[in-house]
């Protein structure tokens, strides 16, 4: 077994890695306190123990508290089969098609057990078929069990491949990780280049904890990033959808978009809006809904992932509005046209749900609707299931400096005012014709001036 983790830690004999030890922190040595460890997952850890399995918290569980935060979920490791797990647990189910993985449910909370996964030198092993690389180096399966070494070595950074115990309370470190977090640090276990080939995703992770952490990355985890960006359109759009959510619903939004764009990870996710921004479309309605998504985190408020990527996709969609309409096609049917097209673009990267997709397109929309406000117009906009949504949406327009002729400003009284105010308002208003033939004449420019 030696020599699997040492060739698994060499790259396959490609290039040299520093050799990991096992380090052992002992309970006074460390500032992991069972308090901060909810209820499950003690009891998920203290179930397996007895049952006579190895089991620890590992994952960002261990990372969060050993840096004083409050960890998002607990992920258990353990030497029982998934199978053994399961049938320890009433309240589990067995899920995942690339590793199978037990959900333990407890209310709301699940508590995630993987058993220890092995890989290592097997990669070159024809005759195994629990784990395969394609041509570009990509794990299309991960299934084998291996030893907690092993499960160490093929975790991502050595922050995340921490264990905790629940026999002896200490923390089992086999990567250095303990260092890294004293110095802020995320190093990716194991040759980068392989390692990103293996997972691009990671590439994405590492974006997402320095973005959370606010570490740095070490220089070998950074320099393959630019260069192997590319491999995420390998990635089933299902899976990169989720990571996409799980980037910019940390809190760090603002923060990891410029991340994406520096490390060149943004354009293979959004490659309709890379293009647009490439062509001097601007940014500022992404950024701005992204602080405003992160100062809403802050506060414990809720986000909704279609107005986020309702955003991350204005850009493409203004540009290909525009095109349309200096090819002659009415504004109207040229912001459907663009809204499919764009639509249509980006679900080829990453997908978008249905029940996503569906309040984007009223949302942008409504972008067209809310200038419109003569006759009984302004009343059926207000009633409109998304409304909030798009009022909301055009407030961040007019932040990032897109003039709307404090289009904002209007619907804000109109919402606060009674009803005898909302007259007086909409009687204020141009009279229709003169405020059609206006709007004609303006929407010949660029719609963005931001
Ligand atoms: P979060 O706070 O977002 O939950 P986390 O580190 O717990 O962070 P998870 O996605 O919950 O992240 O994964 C749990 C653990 O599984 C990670 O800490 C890491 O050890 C391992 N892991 C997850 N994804 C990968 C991957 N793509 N490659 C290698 N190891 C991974
Ligand atoms: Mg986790």
């Amino acid at each position: 077994m030696l020599n699997r983790i040492k060739s698994f830690i060499s790259g396959k004999g490609k290039k040299q890695q520093p050799a990991y030890q096992r380090q052992v922190i002992p309970r006074d040595q460390h500032t992991v306190s069972r308090s901060l460890i909810s209820d499950p997952a003690k009891k998920v850890l203290s179930r397996l123990n007895k049952a006579g399995f190895e089991a620890y918290l590992v994952g960002g569980g261990v990372r969060d508290i050993l840096l004083d935060g409050r960890p998002k979920d607990f992920d258990v490791a353990t030497d029982a089969t998934p199978e053994e797990v399961r049938d320890l647990f009433r309240n589990s189910r067995m899920i995942g098609r690339r590793f199978r993985i037990v959900h333990v449910l407890f209310g709301r909370e699940v508590i995630e057990v993987t058993t220890f996964r092995g890989n290592a030198a097997d990669a070159d092993d024809e005759s195994d078929d629990d784990r395969r690389a394609n041509e570009h180096g990509l794990l299309l399966r991960d299934n084998v069990y291996g030893s907690m070494e092993e499960d160490a070595l093929r975790r991502d950074f050595t922050v995340n491949a921490l264990y905790y115990s629940l026999e002896d309370f200490s923390v089992i470190d086999f990567t250095g990780g303990v260092e890294d977090l004293r110095q802020r640090r995320l190093t990716l276990i194991g040759d980068p280049e392989t390692r990103y080939r293996e997972d691009p995703v990671r590439m994405l992770r590492a974006i997402r904890f320095a973005g959370k952490l606010d570490f740095t990355l070490a220089p070998a985890t950074e320099a393959p990033i630019r260069e192997l960006a590319p491999l995420l359109t390998h990635i089933p759009s299902a899976r990169l959808f989720d990571e996409v959510l799980k980037l910019f619903s940390a809190g760090h939004g603002a923060a990891t978009y410029d991340l994406l764009l520096e490390y060149g990870l943004f354009a293979p996710l959004f490659p309709a809006t890379a293009a647009a921004l490439e062509a001097g479309e601007p940014d500022g309605v992404i950024r701005q809904a992204l602080a405003n998504t992160d100062r809403r985190i802050a506060q414990g408020k809720s986000v909704t992932p279609y107005f986020m990527y309702a955003a991350l996709i204005w850009p493409a969609l203004q540009a290909e509005w525009k095109r349309r309409q200096d090819d002659g096609e009415p504004a109207q049917p040229a912001l459907h046209g663009a809204i499919n097209d764009v639509i249509g673009e980006q679900v080829k990267a990453t997908a978008i749900p249905r029940r996503f997709s569906g309040p984007m397109k009223e949302i942008w929309e409504l972008q067209m609707r809310l200038p419109r406000r003569n006759g009984k117009r302004a009343f059926a906009t207000l009633s409109h299931p998304r409304f909030r949504a798009a009022y909301d949406f055009l407030l961040v327009r007019e932040a990032a400096g897109e003039d709307t002729e404090g289009l904002g400003q209007w619907w804000t009284d109109f919402q606060q005012t009674d009803e005898r105010g909302q007259e007086r308002m909409l009687s204020e208003l141009a009279p229709a014709g003169a405020r059609n033939s206006k709007r004609r004449r303006r929407r010949r420019k660029p719609q963005t001036k931001a």
